[in-house]
């Protein structure tokens, strides 16, 4: 489906509204450099990455008027997709976390995973084949990662972000999280349905937006979540011809500030709409980006109590994934652990990845 209604609004409007019934509204909230995104629809909510913590969307999502959340994914366990999630989830009941299963070495990452399981949330791999409703409004498929991660990549931790594709109707949105190009390789690979809205991989990286990619994807509107000034650089002038070339309509949050599309399941409206929730990041927040402390011990998650109180689904666990609902979501195959030597070799591995965010 490619109809579409821009509607652009320069300004802040007061009074943030409430998604109506049977519409679903995306929200790409202004969280400088960095991702966080609202989904509603069907009386569900769900929010896709929460930030730096500076960029305080926990609070944003008070004065969007959310106080509970049925689901919450981390596409990848770096500072600007995580940094803000665990003040969300102390903040709000939150019905499921969802995640791409890989460890991380930071602080952030260990006080996070301590939350979840203090809060007692239901945890969950992200893996190929899941499927979440959003009551009968929208349905969501993981489609990235698969069973077999990603590895010796320019980023690991990025390539395996958790892609997910949101259906409300006949308008399809592509969440990619800071997938690389090996990583929309294999999204390209995929049987999708023709994607109407993207959120633009890895704040605009070169790295990412590959002229085949979008030639497979063919987005007709492209969101890029960024800070202004960011000191990485993005969105990359080759990553904005190539978005260009390729016919996108291109927002961007560092231009536009905070970002909403509608739709009604046959078109989408998108709203500029400046510093809706009227918090602003600071500038010196995005600085602090790339410099994660680092701990002794790394958290090991597959050892977590809560993945062992899971309620196996109905069915055979590995490969009935279709159809389940929030409450029942599949439990991935718990990789084998690592020899001493591998999980230093990994290590090394991780803090260069974070070096690289
Ligand atoms: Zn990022």
């Amino acid at each position: 489906m490619r109809s579409f209604l821009h509607a652009l609004l320069a300004a802040a409007i007061c009074c943030p509204s409430v998604s109506l019934a049977g519409e679903l509204t995306v929200d790409f909230l202004d969280v400088g450099q960095g991702d966080a995104m609202l989904i509603r629809a069907g009386g569900k909510a769900v929010l896709i990455d929460a930030g730096i913590k500076r960029a305080r969307v926990a609070a944003q999502l008070a004065a969007l008027d959310v106080t509970s959340l049925d689901l919450v994914i981390v596409s990848h366990p770096h500072a600007d997709h995580m940094g803000g999630m665990e003040e969300v989830l102390r903040s709000m009941p939150v019905g499921l976390y969802i995640d791409n299963g890989m460890p991380h070495t930071t602080q952030t990452y260990a006080k996070l995973m301590v939350a979840v399981e203090e809060l007692g949330i239901p945890y969950r791999s992200g893996r190929t084949g899941m499927e979440l409703k959003l009551g009968d409004e929208a349905v969501m498929n993981v489609i990235l990662p698969g069973d077999t991660l990603l590895r010796d990549t320019r980023s690991d931790l990025n390539s395996n972000s958790v892609v997910v594709v949101l259906t409300h109707g006949e308008m399809d949105f592509l969440f990619t999280g800071d997938a690389e190009e090996p990583t929309e390789g294999l999204i390209s690979r995929q049987s999708l349905p023709s994607i109407d809205v993207l959120k633009v991989a890895h704040h605009g990286s070169d790295h990412s937006s590959s002229t085949s990619f979008l030639r497979t994807v063919n987005p007709p509107i492209a969101v890029i979540s960024c800070g202004e000034d960011n000191r990485y650089g993005h969105p990359a002038p080759e990553a904005l011809e190539r978005l260009n070339s390729a016919g996108a309509l291109v927002y961007r949050t560092d231009q536009s500030g905070h970002i909403r599309a509608i739709s009604d399941g046959t078109t989408v409206e998108m709203l500029e709409l400046g510093n809706f929730t009227g918090i602003t990041v600071e500038p010196r927040a995005m600085r602090e980006i790339g410099a994660p402390s680092i701990v002794a011990t790394t958290v090991d998650i597959h050892t977590r109590p809560v993945l062992q109180t899971v309620t196996e689904p109905a069915g055979p666990a590995e490969t009935s994934t279709s159809g389940m609902s929030l409450s029942g979501v599949r439990v991935v195959p718990v990789e084998p652990p690592l020899t001493p030597r591998e999980r230093r070799k990994r290590d090394r591995k991780e803090r260069r990845d974070a070096r690289r965010q």
